[in-house]
């Protein structure tokens, strides 16, 4: 949906906020404190933090910089999170002069690497194992393992102590709770019915 400069600039702030933590998840798998500690295969290492960085640090300067031209602003090549900074004010901008083409390139942009960020944190969940016996109701032949699918996290900051000093630490609340799903026949179920389909899933 183009137009609502409000939940564009939302979207940019929270990948401002998922973008120091890819950083973060990539130093605790990779688990190199300095530049001394090499890489082995031995070690383990999370690809899609890794594509996610890549793809982040690649793409957001390039679209701030056209969103930017478009604008007819000048603009240099500036790190990931000043332009997420700046992205909400050149949107604002273009649809302002009624560029919504580029407008809305530039929500998709960043719907995909907010998108993007999330899976790589895991903080969107398209698969929860269920048991294999939690199949769908619907029919019996084929018989179909349910998915859990839709789950969304937010990252929310909480003030701790830690060695007596107040820090900011991450945390996640749940934004969405997903619904469950049959691949075959396109069924679905609310997460909330999840007790309620085991047992009936174990009586049958
Ligand atoms: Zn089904």
């Amino acid at each position: 949906m183009t137009g609502d400069p409000a939940g564009f600039a939302e979207d940019c702030a929270e990948l401002g906020e998922l973008w120091p933590q890819l950083a973060e998840a990539l130093q605790k798998d990779t688990g190199a404190t300095s530049g001394a500690t090499a890489i082995t295969a031995s070690e383990p290492f999370n690809l899609d933090v890794m594509r996610a960085m890549v793809e982040l640090s690649a793409q957001v300067p390039v679209t701030t910089a056209w969103a930017a031209e478009r604008c007819g602003e000048p603009w240099r090549p500036r790190p990931v999170p000043t332009c997420l900074h700046n992205l909400p004010r050149f949107h604002e901008r273009l649809l302002a002069l009624q560029i919504a083409t580029t407008a809305q390139a530039v929500e998709q942009d960043v719907r995909r690497w907010r998108r993007l960020a999330k899976l790589a944190l895991r903080l969107i969940d398209p698969s929860w194992d269920l048991p294999s016996w939690v199949v769908c109701t619907a029919h019996e032949v084929p018989s179909t393992p349910l998915r859990h699918v839709g789950a969304e996290r937010a990252i929310v900051w909480e003030v701790v102590q830690e060695e007596g000093k107040p820090k900011k630490k991450p945390s996640t609340v749940l934004m969405r709770d997903g619904y469950w799903l049959c691949e075959h026949c396109g069924q679905t179920w609310p997460t909330a019915q999840w007790e309620l389909l085991v047992a009936a899933v174990k009586a049958s």
